[in-house]
């Protein structure tokens, strides 16, 4: 029994050193913790730092307290709040990670845990001094334009120096500046600037504002056709939380898009909401992490490490372009933040609006099986009509030989360059080829680390593997035969079809957009505003830009590649694709002007294509939910897969097949492999994969709890768990 106020009382703490989860201490007179609350505690002769948790929730022995070494101090920042703390267990439990690799996702800024304060930053000084200009420090003028930050962070920013920037702050060409790092945000006003609904948005957005009063669980599907005003519409609902002083978390799949969703938040709320995401400066992390603590910051868009923020008062979550696979985390903590979302807003007991013009088909089941409020868009807002979809069979029109644009889709090209309209041509792969050969002796490029091909990219001049980051210049002479001048490239990439559109059309202004040109939020807002503004006329893109973005005199979009997607029998290709070419689909006609969508296939019969040509989404859905029930597939059956990696091939092998034969036997289970998997060498290390097929009604995470835990492995051997897996490589 822990005794009254005036004696010391012990704690149970979940401390972030490997295989250490769980430590108990003394709670020293004159000091009182709750549970949430972030401690400081010795740990031999190291100072760790712990969350104090629910007592009985956390398993270990109880120690008499004579023998607990006591806290050494509570951090100046609020307990982490019971919601918070459940989402944790939840997801170790769900995930089977370890608990305090999840607690350490929601402490995500260390700076944070320090306390506010003022801190220095520094920035350009306003009077031009006549001090000596180098090189270097007219580079670093050039490029601190607008910047405050650490000196640190500036050099990152201008690439020069701690030194260079100090020299220019001695010679007065910099300026510092006191910042307090608890300054509160501008506040979001809900009654700025409220935009007119059209009849079916008022209803979903009544739905969703009553439910954020109501103060209760209530998830939504909001399903909306793209160009519907689904950001209008949960917008409303942001608007009734901000209007009760409560919080809303907006999730997105890509940082890409934070740019152009804080434009449209600031027009309709008066003020930017808090972005949160890695690109973040420790500075901004630091400011963000504290106010949302504090409930300081009102409204919150990220990415989906934003699910594990510490929110005071969280009346709302929206996850936008919640079918999208880029809330799927693949390592560390292998979470979908789409299902992690759900879960935050039942322990928080408040509402979750996922939306989506192409849910996945575990959403929509969730929906028909009553668990979720499904809330329709059938049209686009301001009657702006659908886009045409047509196919192109690349077997009647062939493309000229070494080219990937077939006849129609290059009419369709010219045809929009003499109207001064917008073209968007899809192909989801970067670079200039996918594939590079040596004329001479066949010899093809790969990576050292992973079983891939070098992907060659011309603007970088760059041989680079798109699975582990290596890079080469490409050689003079080819590795295996000497051969000078031998690279031949195979296959189009989105840089090769940029080339093949100069040719077409000389005077068009193409833009590759990919995540190697757009590659931080400054670079999207300027593709963005330079696509609004007519400064580019074709784009050639990867996914990146098939969601989200509205240009209203985008009238043509072409897909290189239709059937690229469905290569490799993935378990979601289907659906995937389905998404993928809807969504950018769906880019095309959104202002006054039809638009017009080309599919370049040579199969126009498959089922995801003539269903995409139809329109016809029900038809498709109901098609690929029988294909799921016949193969027990998410939604009707589980799936998990076990990794086993190691740098040593055989010994990666042999604890795959260790593994495999304690596997259990079970009724509701099947278990497949091991066998090694398709990207059988990945970053370095070999890597074996088991599949585990169960049904729904099975306890899933007991029995691999059950399987894996008494087993031993050799140091270099790593065995992840990926609970609903979406990458089968
Ligand atoms: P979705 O996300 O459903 O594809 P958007 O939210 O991007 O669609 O909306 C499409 C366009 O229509 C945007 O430019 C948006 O500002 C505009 N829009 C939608 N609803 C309204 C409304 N009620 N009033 C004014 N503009 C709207
Ligand atoms: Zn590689």
């Amino acid at each position: 029994m822990n005794a009254a106020n005036t004696q010391s009382k012990t704690c149970r703490c979940l401390v972030f050193n490997p295989g250490l989860d769980v430590l108990d201490y003394r709670v020293p007179a004159g000091m009182t913790v709750e549970p949430g609350s972030v401690v400081v505690a010795p740990l031999g002769p190291r100072q760790i730092i712990g969350i104090v948790w629910d007592h009985g929730r956390l398993p270990g022995a109880d120690f008499p307290i004579a023998k607990l070494r006591p806290l050494l101090q509570v951090l100046p920042v609020p307990p982490l709040p019971a919601p918070l703390r459940r989402l944790i267990e939840w997801t170790a439990d769900y995930y089977l990670s370890p608990l305090s690799q999840v607690a350490r996702m929601a402490l995500s800024s260390s700076a944070a845990l320090q306390g506010g304060g003022m801190i220095t930053e520094y920035r350009l000084a306003d009077a031009a001094h006549p001090a000596r200009i180098t090189p270097q420090r007219a580079k670093a003028i050039e490029r601190l334009a607008g910047a405050q930050a650490t000196i640190r962070e500036l050099a990152v920013i201008a690439d020069v120096s701690d030194a260079v920037l100090r020299g220019m702050l001695g010679a007065g060409l910099l300026e510092s500046v006191r910042v307090d790092s608890d300054r509160a945000y501008p506040e979001p006003d809900p009654d700025h600037a409220v935009p007119v609904l059209s009849d079916g948005q008022a209803a979903a957005a009544d739905r969703i504002i009553a439910a954020t009063r109501a103060r209760a669980f209530q998830p939504f599907l909001l399903d909306g056709v793209t160009g519907s005003g689904k950001t209008e519409t949960y917008a409303e609902g942001i608007a009734a939380a901000l209007a009760m002083g409560r919080q809303v978390l907006v999730l997105l799949p890509e940082i890409a898009l934070t740019q152009n969703f804080l434009a449209r938040f600031e027009a309709r709320f008066g003020a930017a909401p808090v972005a949160w995401h890695s690109g973040l400066k420790a500075s901004e992390r630091r400011r963000a992490w504290r106010q949302v603590s504090q409930g300081g910051a009102k409204a919150v868009v990220g990415a989906r490490s934003a699910l594990f923020l510490p929110f005071a008062n969280l009346g709302l979550i929206v996850v936008d372009e919640a079918h999208e696979i880029a809330f799927k985390q693949d390592d560390g903590v292998r979470y979908n933040a789409r299902d992690v979302a759900v879960m935050r807003a039942r322990f928080e007991s408040i509402p979750v609006v996922l939306a989506s013009a192409t849910p996945a088909l575990e959403s929509l089941a969730m929906a028909d099986a009553g668990r979720y409020e499904r809330l329709v868009l059938p049209d686009r807002f301001g009657g702006a009509q659908m886009p045409h979809i047509q196919i192109v069979d690349l077997r009647e029109h062939q493309p000229d030989r070494g080219r990937w644009l077939a006849p129609p889709l290059v009419k369709a090209l010219e045809e929009r360059a003499k109207r001064g309209e917008q073209s968007l041509l899809f192909l989801n792969r970067r670079g200039y080829a996918p594939l590079t050969l040596c004329r001479a002796c066949g010899y093809r490029f790969c990576c050292p680390n992973c079983s891939a091909w070098l992907v060659e990219h011309r603007l970088s001049h760059r041989l680079a593997c798109h699975h582990c980051g290596h890079e080469v210049p490409p050689p003079p002479a080819c590795p295996e035969c000497a051969e000078p001048d031998c690279m031949v490239a195979c296959g189009p990439g989105v840089e090769r079809i940029a080339d093949e559109l100069r040719e077409i059309l000389p005077d068009a202004r193409v833009m590759v957009a990919t995540s190697d040109t757009l590659n931080s939020a400054d670079k999207a807002a300027e593709f963005v505003e330079q696509v609004t503004h007519g400064g580019i006329d074709v784009i050639v893109g990867t996914q990146l830009v098939t969601k989200g973005f509205h240009f209203p005199n985008l009238t043509l979009v072409g897909v290189i590649d239709a059937d690229m997607g469905l290569e490799g029998g993935d378990l979601r290709a289907a659906e995937r694709t389905y998404q993928q070419i809807a969504q950018v689909a769906g880019r095309a006609g959104r202002g006054e002007k039809p638009g017009e969508v080309l599919l370049q296939t040579r199969h126009p019969d498959a089922a995801v294509i003539a269903a995409l040509a139809s329109g016809d989404r029900d038809a498709f859905y109901a098609a690929e939910t029988e294909a799921r029930r016949d193969a027990n597939a998410p939604p009707f059956g589980r799936w998990a897969a076990i990794i086993v990696s190691s740098e040593d091939e055989a010994e990666a092998k042999a604890a795959a097949r260790g593994i495999g034969g304690t596997r259990p036997t079970l009724d509701d289970v099947m278990i497949l492999g091991p066998a090694p998997a398709p990207l059988s060498l990945l970053r370095g290390r070999y890597r074996y994969r088991l599949l585990i097929n169960a049904r729904r009604s099975s306890d899933l995470q007991t029995v691999l709890r059950d399987w894996l835990g008494p087993l031993k492995f050799p140091p270099g051997i790593r065995v992840a768990v990926d609970i609903d897996p979406y990458s089968f490589v």
